[in-house]
């Protein structure tokens, strides 16, 4: 593949740097993670660990652990030097994670056994690590996620939910002319910005001198209300299954103030907590603080009616943070809470975190939650870190309570650090609050079932089913959904996709044979063998529906095995491997993808958008920066065709003088497991994904996208089908766009992908910006196949081992060229 050394070298660049990071001691140089490049505090807290002897030690059995000798090679293409940039990050997580574990045992050790420093044994490239050591890595105290016998809290507390076929209804939202209009919208987000920087960072009592009150009552409730009332700040988070109930349930909320800590039973307290809390969370003069709020924003409006103004995500201070969430959440906030707190004299607490990371999966549903005092008064005859291996339980109360006690210190280290690091340019704070408010500003989505809803089911494709087996799978599927919405379990309570693609492979003819597949397993089905026995039986006369379907499962698996078989998959594996060792898949890569989860693409979907004026968003004066027209490539690219024109298109407006060209990816709806399945690459990571909101900043827009079937692909459609807001306001019109497409072979749609995307541009009243024969002679040239059309650039994937050609680049850049021109032209009008 042929791209200009120029665009790749910044990259490598920055790959050099990683790599400088991942093979020395922790050596990492300052311009390599935006995440350390960003924080000066980190870096030195960091680098304090980095020079104790214990932690070294722990990183010099690292490289051995992980096998990990020499750095991965650099390729020349510059797709592959994303993927390789990817692999690195992951690789310094784990290292940096295990380290920290590592760090800590260290600690621990020496100061149960006073032991003397030993070199942790290890030889050659295997593994040979002790006993002790095994167990200190590996096997972290387990919790069970699912009690069978903990009474529902549906019966105890009746719980009774709207499970429902219909989108959820969000009462406690005001609608204007029926919209929803969630409260944030009222607000600016720049009001809530505190950046007071006088104050030093509060260090928080400890744990076992802050008062704490386990909230089960009303009377209690009532009373930390009021408390609450009087406070500007409050660190909050939840606990929550999503095993036992349809939609999922939160158990419990943990608060606290500068100086108390609540848990409040949300199960048996449920229905006060929206009718207390909802003022306070709403009030935007009271700041929330909470760590990787996503879910919880969620969970609140769904199961309290809770909306919120005012939050400071933790979470968000990481900047390229898709990272952040799609891997490996536990070890991040364990990370964060290590850095913070490592400095400050709660070193001692916050251990327990590094520790107790399996808790976060624990059935919190357990009532009565196991309380602390059993595991003080044994504290005097057992240590600490021996007590939790023999009681785990006892310290599921203290780990809630550890996840909000310190947050509120946290922010205040974050916010010391915002400010600093912040530049004219650059305001930190007020992007931490702006994508903290675009969290609040999600909202729930109901699961809806449909016809093709279980097309979605992880394994289907790889299951390589027949029409009559698939038509079994959707009449499970459907039994499933009901059965579920009815009883208000999980799906995967009642009969998870495994057992369900199992059954529709073998399909059963009489329960005899259903029993063996469910047995002590799937109490539900078990109830109604005789149902499914029957389910089964007459979706097998259905099988001639599901024929297209199956043609079209089979079309795909192709495509993903040929892509397998690519040259490109071939180095990406291989750099995977050699960077991951064969410890290594702590943190599997894959996994960085940003993959939706249903609740996640659930909420994005029906998120309103915000449309915000950002002159008024924006606080201080800044010199204006000269003002730049601006291109959005707006693309969705799964193997990387299209990455590759929307690069090269770049390349092609940045040339033209006062234009410059904005990369974005359109969010992803396919869950990580699905694109595993597809070996589709990860992600670019410095190219970041858009909100229909931000479209409203183009001058000009260019989209690409891969064709399916002819039209756009779903991942784009789903995009455009968030614009409604913008498209109600008719915030695009008037605004030049075009496209560029990718198919798979001639025929396959170069010009009706674009040319049934036009319909998209009426609406909104766009302009559609084609390219005509401007290529000049290149259109005409007939010695070679190449994609792209008078609608605009493209490229042709093939099977997917083809890679763009110099001429298809050439008019994707030249395409980017053309835009521009036209962009400023209409621009100076
Ligand atoms: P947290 O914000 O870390 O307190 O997590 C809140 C809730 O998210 C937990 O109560 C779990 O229901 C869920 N959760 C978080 N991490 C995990 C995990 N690693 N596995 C399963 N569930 C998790
Ligand atoms: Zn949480
Ligand atoms: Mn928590």
């Amino acid at each position: 593949m042929s791209e200009e050394p120029t665009s790749s070298s910044p990259l490598k660049e920055e790959a050099d740097s990683r790599r400088a990071v991942v093979s020395g001691p922790l050596a990492y140089s300052g311009e390599s993670l935006h995440f350390f490049s960003n924080f000066g505090d980190f870096k030195s807290s960091l680098k304090g660990i980095g020079e104790s002897e214990s932690f070294s030690r722990g990183i010099a059995a690292l490289d051995t652990i992980l096998g990990i000798k020499k750095p991965p090679r650099f390729p020349e293409d510059l797709d592959d030097a994303s993927a390789s940039l990817a692999v690195l990050e992951d690789e310094f997580l784990c290292r940096l994670a295990i380290s920290m574990d590592e760090f800590k045992r260290s600690r621990e050790e020496k100061e149960a056994e006073g032991a003397k420093d030993e070199t942790v044994s290890a030889s050659g490239s295997s593994v040979n690590v002790t006993m002790k050591d095994k167990r200190m890595i590996a096997v972290p105290p387990r919790v069970p996620f699912h009690i069978p016998t903990i009474p529902r809290p549906q019966d105890v507390y009746k719980i009774r939910v709207n499970n429902n076929n219909q989108p959820f209804d969000h009462v406690w939202l005001d609608t204007g002319d029926g919209n929803m209009i969630h409260p944030l919208l009222k607000l600016s987000v720049a009001d809530f910005v505190d950046r007071k920087s006088e104050s030093e960072p509060v260090e928080p009592l400890h744990l076992e001198s802050t008062p704490f009150k386990l909230v089960e009552t009303w009377n209690d409730f009532e009373m930390v209300v009021a408390k609450l009332r009087h406070v500007d700040e409050l660190a909050v988070d939840l606990e929550h299954n999503h095993y036992r109930s349809f939609q999922g349930l939160t158990c419990l909320m943990q608060i606290s103030t500068r100086d108390e800590d609540f848990v409040i039973d949300t199960l048996k307290l449920r229905i006060y907590i929206g009718m207390y809390l909802r003022e306070i969370f709403k009030d935007p003069s009271k700041r929330k603080v909470m760590h990787g709020a996503d879910r919880d924003i969620i969970w609140l409006q769904r199961d309290f009616g809770i909306y919120i103004c005012n939050l400071f995500d933790t979470g968000q201070l990481f900047l390229s943070f898709t990272l952040y969430r799609h891997q490996g959440y536990c070890k991040w906030k364990e990370i964060v809470w290590s850095i913070f707190c490592v400095t400050s004299v709660e070193l001692r607490q916050t251990r327990s975190k590094l520790f107790l990371c399996s808790y976060q999966s624990a059935d919190w549903r357990l009532r009565p939650i196991p309380h602390e005092m059993l595991k003080y008064s044994m504290k005097s005859i057992f240590p600490y870190h021996f007590l939790k291996f023999i009681f785990p339980d006892n310290l599921l109360l203290k780990y809630a309570r550890e996840d909000t006690h310190y947050l509120l210190y946290i922010y205040d280290h974050m916010k010391r650090i915002l400010l600093a690091e912040s530049s004219d340019g650059n305001d930190l704070i007020l992007e931490v609050y702006k994508r903290s408010s675009t969290i609040c500003l999600q909202l729930y989505k109901k699961e809806i079932f449909t016809n093709t809803s279980f097309l979605n089911i992880y394994g289907l494709r790889d299951a390589d089913l027949n029409a009559t087996q698939l038509a079994v799978v959707s009449a499970l599927y459907q039994w499933r959904d009901y059965i579920a919405r009815e009883q208000d379990e999980s799906t995967g309570y009642i009969l998870p996709n495994k057992t369900l693609i199992e059954i529709a492979k073998q399909m059963p003819p009489l329960p005899g044979a259903l029993i063996p597949l469910v047995m002590f397993k799937h109490p539900v089905v078990e109830q109604h063998l005789s149902t499914v026995i029957e389910i089964i039986k007459n979706s097998i006369g259905n099988a001639f529906s599901f024929e297209m379907i199956a043609r079209q499962l089979k079309l795909e698996r192709i495509e993903a095995v040929s892509h397998k078989l690519s040259g490109d998959y071939e180095i990406f594996m291989g750099l995977t491997r050699h960077a991951m060792g064969k410890g290594g898949g702590c943190v599997p890569s894959k996994k960085r993808r940003q993959a939706a989860t249903s609740e996640k693409t659930a909420a994005a979907r029906d998120a309103p958008i915000p449309i915000e004026d950002r002159s008024s968003v924006e606080t201080t004066p800044a010199p204006p920066p000269p003002a730049k027209l601006k291109v959005f490539i707006v693309f969705y690219s799964m193997y990387g065709h299209v990455e590759g024109l929307a690069k090269r298109m770049k390349t092609g407006v940045d040339g033209v003088e006062g234009v410059e060209g904005v990369l974005y990816r359109v969010p992803e709806t396919l869950p990580a497991e699905i694109l595993e399945q597809m070996k589709a690459p990860p992600n670019d990571l410095s190219i970041p994904e858009i909100s229909a909101a931000e479209l409203v900043e183009a001058d000009g827009i260019l989209f690409g996208f891969p064709t399916r079937f002819g039209s756009m692909a779903a991942q784009m459609k789903a995009f455009f089908d968030t614009t409604g807001q913008l498209w109600r306001e008719q915030k695009l019109a008037g605004k030049p766009a075009g496209f560029f497409v990718s198919t798979g072979t001639q025929g396959g749609g170069q010009e009706t992908t674009a040319w049934t995307a036009i319909t998209q541009l009426a609406h909104h009243g766009m302009l559609f910006v084609p390219i005509g024969y401007t290529f000049g002679a290149g259109m005409f040239k007939m010695d070679e196949i190449r994609g792209g059309s008078p609608y605009g650039a493209g490229v042709f994937a093939g099977d997917g081992t083809r890679t763009p050609s110099d001429v298809e680049y050439a008019f994707a850049e030249h395409q980017g060229r053309y835009m521009a021109n036209v962009v400023k032209t209409l621009g100076h009008h």
